[in-house]
């Protein structure tokens, strides 16, 4: 059988980073895409992979990133819609409406461009897998973050939303919702009291996330789709304050 191919957005660094070396070991040919071209380059180099400069907010740059990984790879078989950007730290009526806007192009716009480039090469394979990166902050509020708690909660949307479309085609679409991780993204967070409210007493690694990213993918999970995962050392399972 000829090997599987991979599409990683945000694949430069932390997260994606993280899940393109674990879907490289798996011996699955990745594209890692991201905004930041020489990160995407490193990654590449170092997994064999293929290198994409591409800016997930521009729907054209996502349709031409995912035809040049299908003429790269004979084809596509899985997908991690992880591209995300955070905000600024706000009350909902303060909530700059230009950073919430760019917030949801950057982290809706990005899953749903990927999807709809992705979705028909998954078809035209004979069924893949897509997993999209939320949050626990698509499952619960958090306080100051309108933004990014908003486009959180669209992905799990879009997510259930594509996975009853086409489980009849093949695809399966999942989420992963991490809680805190530690990443460039929330640099400066990671020993803060949020950290410690994860039961688990600490952030996730990125490879943990990494791992339950290869599973809903391609490590067993046949039957799994619409489904929203938390990998965040049983933060959303505690009521605070109790116990
Ligand atoms: P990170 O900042 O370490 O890496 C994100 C990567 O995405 C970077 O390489 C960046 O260049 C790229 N990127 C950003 N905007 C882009 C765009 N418009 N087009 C293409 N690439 C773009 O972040 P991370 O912590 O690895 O987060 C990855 C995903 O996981 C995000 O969607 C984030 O919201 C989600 N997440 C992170 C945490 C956490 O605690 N780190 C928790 C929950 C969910």
């Amino acid at each position: 059988m000829s090997p599987r191919v991979a599409f990683v957005t945000g694949g430069g660094r932390g997260i994606g980073a993280a899940t393109a070396r674990r879907l490289a070991a798996e011996g699955v040919r990745v594209a890692v895409a991201d905004r930041d071209g020489d990160a995407a380059h490193a990654v590449a180099a170092e997994i064999d992979g293929l290198a994409l400069p591409v800016d997930v907010s521009r729907p054209g740059e996502v349709v031409a990133a995912v035809d040049r990984t299908v003429a790269w790879g004979g084809g596509l078989h899985y997908a991690y819609n992880n591209a995300g950007v955070t905000g600024v730290l706000a009350d909902v009526a303060d909530y700059p409406q230009d950073v919430f806007w760019r917030v949801q192009r950057v982290n809706v716009g990005g899953v749903l461009a990927g999807m709809r480039a992705q979705l028909p090469h998954l078809v035209a394979a004979g069924g893949g897998a897509i997993v999209n990166a939320a949050s626990g902050a698509g499952l619960a509020g958090v306080a100051r973050s309108a933004a990014y708690v908003a486009s959180k909660h669209a992905i799990v949307g879009l997510t259930r939303t594509a996975a009853v479309e086409y489980a009849a085609r093949g695809v399966r679409v999942n989420a992963v919702a991490p809680g805190l991780v530690s990443t460039g993204l929330v640099r400066g967070i990671d020993r803060s009291a949020f950290a410690d409210a994860h039961p688990a007493g600490r952030p996730a690694r990125p490879e943990e996330v990494a791992e339950a990213v290869w599973w809903l993918l391609a490590g067993g999970s046949s039957f799994v789709t619409g489904t929203v995962l938390p990998v965040d050392g049983g933060l959303l399972a505690q009521v605070p304050g109790l116990g």
